[in-house]
């Protein structure tokens, strides 16, 4: 006969006779649990090994890297393997000025236009905090008003993981990785994320060391004008060019009138802003489509402008020296006017190679300063 205990009635009776039973029974059920979690830990650490591996050779390719672009196509690249239910990432940088964000760079799985150009009310949290976010589903956050927000009004973005790239206190921008589905990334992943974006600020900000260092070999620190070496290189090159083509070029050497009593009477600082001044107005009229300005030396400018004629070169030169007669630097009690002084010539007209060029607008140049400065002499 086979008696039927049920298991009710059966646990009953072991607890009456048996004490002890029920501890063993809930440590059975402990053990039980942490077993299922160390499996869950072994099934997933092949993935994780190889995650971490692949990671590491990533970034030492990472590091090699010295150009900005390169490096967020780079990062971009990585991530999108990396995280695979993420849909769209996205690149901000911030400006200098710490109040823009710009989009520069987008990875999207599928084609979409990204409207939030300058950042989402997501990316400016993160950026006060200066701290990484994650967010499941992005109504039930009570952090945001998710209604203001063009990612979610736009793209029906509903979970998102966002990490600045910054070092320190520098923020230089952040990085977002979206989906349209709810909880599609996991603390795992916002911390992987802050890996690659730690990496990134170093690999970004020594790109930018790079890139000061190599302006600093062509460009002039005070006024960001070409050096006097890397202008004759080109000169050159360009008069060969005109001569070629049977263009014209214009060449003009310029000093600052006084330059000296400027500086005794307001100070090296002052005249530096004058320095700047000047480069910068140069810039503005001379400085496009293939003319170059340089800071030939101390308060000595020279330019070229190709493919010309005598009338429109003419024309620029003056409006050189009218905008910068125009102009002025304000000191705390002063403001301080100034005026160039400017040598014209043509090529191939009054000279065809560089060091006639020079010393004929040279020999104009203090021509000019003879009959009075503020005026510009040329070969009639
Ligand atoms: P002129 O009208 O005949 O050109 O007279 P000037 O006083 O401008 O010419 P001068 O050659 O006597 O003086 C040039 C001054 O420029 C002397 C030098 O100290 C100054 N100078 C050269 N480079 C710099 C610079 O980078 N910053 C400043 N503040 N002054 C500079
Ligand atoms: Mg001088
Ligand atoms: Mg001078």
């Amino acid at each position: 006969m086979v008696l039927f205990i049920s298991r009710g009635i059966k646990s009953r009776l072991v607890k009456r006779y048996f004490p002890e039973a029920e501890e063993i029974e809930e440590s059975n059920n402990l053990l039980k649990e942490e077993l299922e979690k160390k499996r869950d830990i072994l099934l997933r650490l092949p993935g994780r090994a190889k995650k971490v591996f692949s990671l590491s050779k990533i970034l030492d390719d990472f590091t090699s890297l010295v150009e900005k672009e390169k490096i967020y196509e780079f990062l971009a690249d990585n991530l999108k393997d990396f995280f695979l239910k993420g849909e769209n990432i996205l690149f901000f940088s911030l400006d200098k000025n710490k109040d823009s964000l710009k989009l520069i760079h987008s990875f999207k799985r599928d084609k979409l236009i990204i409207k939030e150009k300058e950042g989402d009310i997501i990316d400016w949290w993160v950026l006060r905090q200066n701290q990484s976010l994650i967010v499941g589903n992005f109504p039930e956050d009570f952090r945001f008003d998710y209604t203001q927000s063009l990612a979610f009004r736009e793209r029906d973005i509903h979970s998102f993981i966002v990490s600045p790239i910054s070092l320190g206190d520098k923020v230089l921008g952040l990085v977002r990785i979206e989906s349209r589905k709810k909880e599609s990334f996991s603390l795992d992943d916002l911390r992987l994320l802050r890996i690659f974006c730690d990496v990134g600020a170093a690999v970004l900000e020594r790109a930018e060391l790079f890139e000061k260092i190599k302006e600093l070999a062509i460009k002039d620190a005070l006024t960001g004008l070409f050096l006097r070496d890397i202008f004759m290189d080109k000169l050159e090159e360009e008069l060969k060019r005109a001569c070629f083509s049977n263009t014209k070029l214009g060449f003009a050497i310029l000093d600052i009138d006084d330059f000296k009593k400027i500086n005794d009477t307001y100070g090296h600082g002052v005249g530096d802003l004058v320095l700047k001044k000047v480069a910068g107005i140069l810039k503005k009229v001379i400085g496009d489509s293939g003319n170059m300005v340089s800071r030939f030396g101390g308060e000595e400018f020279v330019f070229f402008v190709v493919r010309t004629q005598k009338e429109e070169v003419k024309k620029m030169a003056e409006l050189v020296r009218d905008q910068i007669d125009s102009a002025k630097v304000n000191t705390r009690r002063k403001t301080v006017n100034f005026s160039i002084s400017l040598g014209l010539v043509i090529c191939p007209d009054d000279a065809r190679d560089s060091l006639r060029l020079i010393s004929r607008a040279d020999k104009l140049l203090y021509e000019a300063k003879r009959k009075g400065k503020n005026r510009i002499c040329f070969i009639p």
